[in-house]
C-alpha cells in the first residue's frame, strides 16, 4: 500500500459523463466530440479520464505528444488520437505515429516527409490533419500557402489526410470578431486544399469556449478541453453552468497549535500573528503543484470554513490560520481547491493564471484518486 499523507487529488468521473453529456447536448447530429486529454488529461489522469470518456460515447481523443498518443494506445484505447503539437523532426517518432496508427497535425514539408517516408516504410498510410494558422500563429499553414501545401500533400503516397483544423485564440472574450475572422480564414483555407484536389473528412476549428458559445462553428468535429474538466475558459458563467468540477484537490490537517501575538510564520517572515493564533501545517507545497503565489494571499477549506494561507507556501507544507474555526483537529479534511467551496478558477485568479495552469502542473507524487 502506499503511504498516505492525506494529500490527494479526487476525481469524479461521472462528472466527466456529464460534462460530455452537457457538450453533446449543443452538438448536431454527427458533429464527432474529441476529448483533450494531452498533458495527462489536464492533470486529471488521461487513461481513467480516456476510458470515462469513451463510455460516454466520445469519437476521438486529442494530445500534444506522440508520447502521451502511444500512452494511450499502450492502455487499449483504439479510438482514433490526433496529436495537435509540433512533433520534432525525427524519423522514429513518425514512425511510431504509423505503428500506433497516431494522425499527426501537420503544417509544414519537413514533417510531411518524414511521415510520408514512414507511411511507406511500413506499407502503410501516415494519417495526418492539415493544421491552418488563421491567426494564432502558433503552428499551421498560411492561408495563402494551403494551395500549394495541398499540391505536395497529393504528392505523397504514404500520406492520407484524415482532417484540417485551426484553433480559436479569442473564442473566450467576449468581443467573438476575431473568432469569426478565424473561421472565415478557416473556411478559405479548407477550401483551398479542396480546390487543389484533397479529400478534408474532418474540419474542426472549435474549442471548449466555441462548443458553448459559437455553436455555428462546429464544422466535423469539435474538442472539449478544459469544459470536459468542468472548469470554464471564460469569466462568463452562463453558458458553462451545467458543467460540473472534476476535480477537488484535497489534504488533511498534520499539526495544529496556538501561538501568541507577535510570531513570525515560515520563511522569511512575512507574516506575523496579531492576535492568539491557531495555526495549521497541511502536507502539501509548491512541490506538489501548489503556487507559491498563494503566499499570505490565498486560502485553503476547513470545517466548511475558508482559512487563510499564512506566510509562504514552502515545498511541501503550507501554514494556515485556522483561529476563526472552532475544533480544528490533525486528520481534518482540507479542500486547497475544486468544488463549490472553493472553484479552482477563483485560485487561479488569486495567482495571476488559469485553472488549466492549475490542473496541469498537478505533481505524479499527488494520487489521483477516482470516485
Ligand atoms: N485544440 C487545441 C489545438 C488546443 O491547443 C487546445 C488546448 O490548449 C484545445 C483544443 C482545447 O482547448 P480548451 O481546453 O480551451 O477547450
Amino acid at each position: 500500500m502506499q503511504p498516505d499523507r492525506g494529500t490527494r487529488a479526487v476525481v469524479n468521473l461521472d462528472a466527466i459523463v456529464n460534462n460530455i453529456k452537457v457538450a453533446k447536448r449543443n452538438l448536431k447530429v454527427g458533429t464527432k466530440l474529441c476529448a483533450v486529454v494531452k498533458a495527462n488529461a489536464y492533470g486529471h489522469g488521461a487513461i481513467p479520464v480516456a476510458i470515462a470518456c469513451i463510455e460516454a460515447g466520445v469519437d476521438y481523443f486529442a494530445v500534444a505528444l506522440v508520447q502521451e498518443a502511444v500512452e494511450l494506445r499502450e492502455a487499449g484505447i483504439t479510438k482514433p488520437i490526433l496529436v495537435l503539437g509540433a512533433m520534432p523532426v525525427r524519423p522514429s517518432m513518425a514512425d511510431l505515429c504509423v505503428r500506433f496508427n497516431i494522425a499527426h497535425a501537420v503544417f509544414d514539408e519537413e514533417r510531411l516527409t518524414l511521415l510520408n517516408e514512414a507511411g511507406l516504410r511500413r506499407d502503410k498510410k501516415a494519417k495526418i490533419h492539415i493544421a491552418l494558422d488563421t491567426g494564432m500563429h502558433r503552428i499551421g499553414i498560411k492561408i495563402d500557402e494551403a494551395a500549394a501545401f495541398a499540391e505536395k500533400v497529393k504528392a505523397m503516397q504514404g500520406i492520407e489526410v484524415v482532417g484540417a483544423f485551426s484553433h480559436f485564440s479569442a473564442a473566450d472574450v467576449e468581443d467573438k470578431s476575431y473568432a469569426d475572422y478565424q473561421y472565415e480564414q478557416f473556411m478559405k483555407g479548407v477550401e483551398a486544399l479542396e480546390a487543389a484536389g484533397l479529400q478534408i473528412p474532418i474540419k474542426h476549428i472549435a474549442n471548449s469556449a466555441a462548443i458553448a458559445e459559437l455553436p455555428q462553428y462546429q464544422l466535423d468535429m469539435v474538442r472539449l478541453g478544459i469544459t470536459l474538466y468542468g472548469s470554464r475558459p471564460a469569466d462568463i458563467t452562463e453558458p458553462y453552468k451545467d458543467y460540473r468540477p472534476v476535480m477537488t484537490l484535497k489534504t488533511q490537517v498534520a499539526f495544529v497549535k496556538t501561538l501568541p501575538a507577535g510570531r513570525d510564520i515560515g520563511y522569511g517572515r512575512t507574516f506575523t500573528t496579531e492576535r492568539e493564533s491557531r495555526i495549521a501545517t497541511v502536507p502539501i507545497g509548491y512541490a506538489d503543484g501548489v503556487s507559491r503565489h498563494l503566499s499570505n494571499k490565498g486560502c485553503m477549506v476547513v470545517r466548511g470554513k475558508r482559512a487563510p494561507i499564512v506566510g509562504r507556501v514552502c515545498m511541501d507544507q503550507i501554514m494556515l490560520d485556522v483561529t476563526d474555526i472552532p475544533d480544528v483537529a490533525v486528520g481534518d479534511d482540507v479542500i486547497v481547491y475544486g468544488g463549490p467551496e472553493l472553484p479552482a478558477e477563483e485560485v487561479a485568479a488569486t495567482v495571476g493564471t488559469i485553472s488549466y495552469e492549475m490542473f496541469c502542473v498537478l505533481h505524479p507524487r499527488i494520487p489521483r484518486i477516482y470516485v
